[in-house]
């Protein structure tokens, strides 16, 4: 009998992958392949393709071990097409099989061209179909969020996420959220005390396969972004749930109090780790939401932390791959702003005085990873504020981040970050002087800039930036009720005060783009 010709993605290393659902492991090939073309399209930091790359063979290898026969094309392999098309007809071409199965892919790129291969297919002579099925490691699927969104006037993520509590039954106690409210935010952001001890987080040393892929990704991708060393990141199931179970215990009863804080040298604080696993599909959503209502149930998290932890996935995870499929391709395209400013170098290196932005970038080539307020409300918050050009942008999270695939990273950096999309991920901007980072973080204390300073000789540049931003934007957010505040404190302040900071913003992103380390003036 002719084999089914199985095709599992980079992204999709779960035993409860749709393409392998009816696998009939004496008859079918699993094809899983290493390509050029998707290690390479952005210059990926070198801890994010040792990640992919690792837990690819990991799960090919834990396949093998079950009896399934895996076809694995590694990156030096010299026949290796280097695409995931080439891969596939390669394949065909060996096994003849009876037809190829795949699970619909997280990017629209690869999603395009996969819609393709039938037709590429029924050109030869065997004509094999090709079936692309769900992918349903998601609490909700692509046609339900369109069904979902079909029609509405205000799609924002809390009604998503109410409705999805409801069908999925998470917090519920009948049909009212538990305790009586839907989200516990105003329990929840508080400022860090200076006395807080973090809890350490769970390392996994390289074993054999690993240190191959490091050596590897060493040799093929010298001058991409960070460093292999110091790999520690879960790459099989079993580590992943470890990094799950650690989280739970330690973090998690403080995770909704100090969310939205940022302390110099803990890029984790109390948050999950969890990303990159539940990206790559070594964690699946529901367990991860099943184990954090475990922990209120047993009294172990208060119920202000593990709802502000659930929304977070059965929420903000799911409503952004749902806009992701309903707004591509010209979601891609999206410039609300119209910003066009290249990036700074010092993204790339963390080479900035100003010391919010050298902490976050740092923290971010180092490990691959930086929590969400430091993204959202520093990198991006610089990037919203100086007009940076959003391909660029996007770039930049797209590479720098080890959970970064398109589908997640491009809403939350063109919509969430950057207002990009003109208000679809979020109903205003994510605009911050650096008050907000003052309160927030330990950042501005070691800063040679005065964050209470907007127009002196050392303002913080997010000061002058900020009211900047507002002035160049006045008549495109004017309409935005939810910005009437800083709008209205614009429009009083002293005429001569909003020059300065102008000029000084001009000033400063002259300087910035010199790429001089102090910008004092
Ligand atoms: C500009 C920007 C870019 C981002 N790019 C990515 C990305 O490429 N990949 C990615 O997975 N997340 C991205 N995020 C969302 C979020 O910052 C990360 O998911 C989170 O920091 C991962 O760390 P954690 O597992 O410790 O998360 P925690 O803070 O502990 O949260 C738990 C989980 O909730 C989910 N989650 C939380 N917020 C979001 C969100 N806004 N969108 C989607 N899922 C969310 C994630 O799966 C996360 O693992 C981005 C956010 C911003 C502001
Ligand atoms: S003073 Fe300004 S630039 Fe310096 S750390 Fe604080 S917010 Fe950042």
């Amino acid at each position: 009998m002719k084999p089914v010709l199985r095709i599992v993605l980079g992204d999709q290393l779960s035993d409860a992958i749709a393409s392998l659902s009816d696998i009939d492991v004496e008859r079918d090939v699993v094809l899983m392949a290493e390509v050029q073309a998707e290690c390479s399209y952005v210059k990926h930091h070198a801890k994010k393709l040792v990640l992919v790359l690792s837990a690819m063979r990991h799960f090919a290898q834990s396949l093998s071990e079950r009896g399934v026969r895996v076809e694995y094309v590694t990156l030096d392999d010299p026949d290796n097409t280097q695409s995931l098309r080439g891969e596939m007809l390669r394949a065909v071409a060996r096994h003849r099989p009876a037809r190829v199965v795949a699970t619909e892919p997280g990017e629209w790129r690869l999603s395009e061209d996969m819609r393709h291969w039938q037709a590429i297919l029924a050109e030869k002579a065997d004509g094999q179909e090709v079936e692309i099925r769900d992918d349903t490691r998601f609490f909700a699927r692509i046609q339900e969020f369109l069904a979902w969104a079909r029609g509405r006037r205000s799609f924002r993520m809390e009604f998503f996420y109410r409705d999805m509590r409801r069908k999925h039954g998470f917090l519920m106690e009948g049909a009212t959220p538990a305790g009586g409210q839907w989200n516990y935010d105003a329990e929840n952001r508080k400022s860090l005390p200076k006395t807080i001890v973090v809890p350490a987080t769970p390392q996994f040393p390289p074993d054999k396969i690993t240190q191959e892929v490091m050596a590897l990704v060493r040799q093929r991708f010298p001058n991409h972004v960070g460093s292999v060393d110091g790999f520690t990141l879960p790459v099989t199931a079993a580590q992943a749930k470890r990094t799950l179970a650690d989280f739970i215990a330690h973090r998690l009863p403080d995770f909704g109090d100090w969310q939205d804080a940022m302390k110099t040298g803990e890029p984790v604080l109390f948050h999950a780790l969890v990303s990159t696993s539940l990206n790559l599909g070594l964690l699946q959503p529901r367990e991860i939401c099943d184990a954090a209502e475990a922990a209120w149930q047993n009294g172990h998290a208060k119920l202000n932390a593990v709802e502000g932890f659930i929304r977070q996935i059965l929420g903000w995870r799911e409503y952004i791959r749902g806009l992701y499929w309903l707004h591509m391709p010209h979601y891609a395209e999206k410039n609300f702003l119209g910003a066009k400013r290249p990036l700074p170098e010092f993204y790339w290196t963390g080479d900035t005085a100003m010391n919010c932005l050298h902490q976050a970038i740092t923290d971010t080539i180092d490990h691959a990873y930086a929590h969400h307020i430091q993204r959202l409300m520093i990198t991006g918050n610089f990037a919203l504020l100086a007009g940076l050009d959003p391909d660029a942008v996007d770039d930049w999270y797209m590479a720098v981040y080890a959970d970064a695939y398109q589908w997640v990273e491009m809403p939350n950096t063109r919509g969430m970050a950057l207002f990009a999309d003109g208000g679809i991920v979020g109903s205003k901007p994510y605009a911050a002087s650096g008050a907000y980072i003052n309160r927030m973080s330990d950042y501005c204390k070691n800063c040679v800039y005065d964050v209470k300073d907007a127009v002196g000789e050392r303002a913080c540049p997010f000061n002058f930036l900020y009211w900047d931003f507002f002035k160049r934007h006045e008549k495109a957010l004017a309409g935005n009720v939810r910005l009437a505040m800083p709008l209205k404190t614009l429009a009083r302040m002293d005429a001569a005060k909003v020059r300065t900071m102008q000029d000084r913003a001009a000033a400063f992103l002259d300087g910035a783009y010199e790429g001089r380390k102090t910008l004092l003036f």
